[in-house]
């Protein structure tokens, strides 16, 4: 793990950025008020590794980061009148097509996959992010946000030193996870901090609209679009 970390801060300092965004840009030090933010009660994780005992020390970890980082996703996302979850399972399967995924009450994760990428704790935050969203079906909630608003948490307030993807003409923002989240992050930081609690509030009453975007930077959503990726490719 530290051999890794260390490699990879490395490769940073050494390679040119990815993007007009840097390491320690100003979006990686978006301002949130977090001090001010209500207490949440931590929901007690646990995980069962029973099927693979070589990764009861990794499922530990994994178990203490997401209790640490409940209350901060929590607070990050349009909660005010949710509940927080008092328990969460995580489930370790050795047969699962993805890496890990999120239902109701829980988390499964892939044996083969955290095997391969003893690295990726950043995967359980993006499923456990899936939990505190717990939007209801609706036909008017999007899965590219959905699954935009999960990387945005992971890669924008967990883990924002990893590079950034590279944005194209080719690109669109309905391309959900990464590409999603770094639009997300930029609207951020450019026009409202509030930006990703609004959506995701609009979304847990089934009241997302794409006019929300309007209604919070004063443009529509195809023109916030094309002001990104060509500040992307300037
Ligand atoms: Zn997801």
């Amino acid at each position: 793990m530290i051999t890794t970390l260390t490699v990879t801060l490395l490769l940073l300092t050494a390679q040119p950025p990815v993007t007009p965004y840097p390491t320690g840009d100003a979006l990686t030090k978006q301002a949130y008020h977090l001090a001010s933010a209500k207490s949440v009660p931590t929901p007690k994780v646990t995980v069962d590794t029973t099927v693979a005992p070589d990764l009861a020390e990794w499922g530990k970890h994994a178990g203490e980061l997401m209790e640490q980082w409940y209350p901060v996703v929590w607070n990050l996302l349009g909660t005010q009148d949710a509940k927080p979850m008092s328990a969460i399972k995580v489930t370790f399967q050795l047969k699962q097509d993805a890496p890990a995924y999120a239902t109701g009450g829980g988390i499964f994760v892939s044996v083969p996959w955290v095997r391969a990428h003893p690295d990726d704790f950043g995967m359980m935050i993006h499923e456990m992010t899936h939990l505190v969203q717990a939007y209801p079906g609706s036909r008017n909630t999007p899965g590219w946000l959905v699954e935009g608003i999960a990387d945005y948490i992971r890669w924008w307030r967990y883990e924002p030193e990893a590079p950034r993807p590279k944005i194209t003409e080719k690109n669109k923002y309905t391309d959900a996870y990464r590409v999603t989240a770094y639009f997300l992050a930029y609207l951020t930081h450019k026009y409202d901090h509030g930006l990703v609690q609004k959506l995701d509030k609009a979304m847990k009453t089934r009241a997302y609209s794409d006019s929300l975007f309007e209604t919070s930077t004063g443009k529509k959503l195809d023109d916030l679009w094309a002001e990104f990726v060509a500040y992307q490719t300037r």
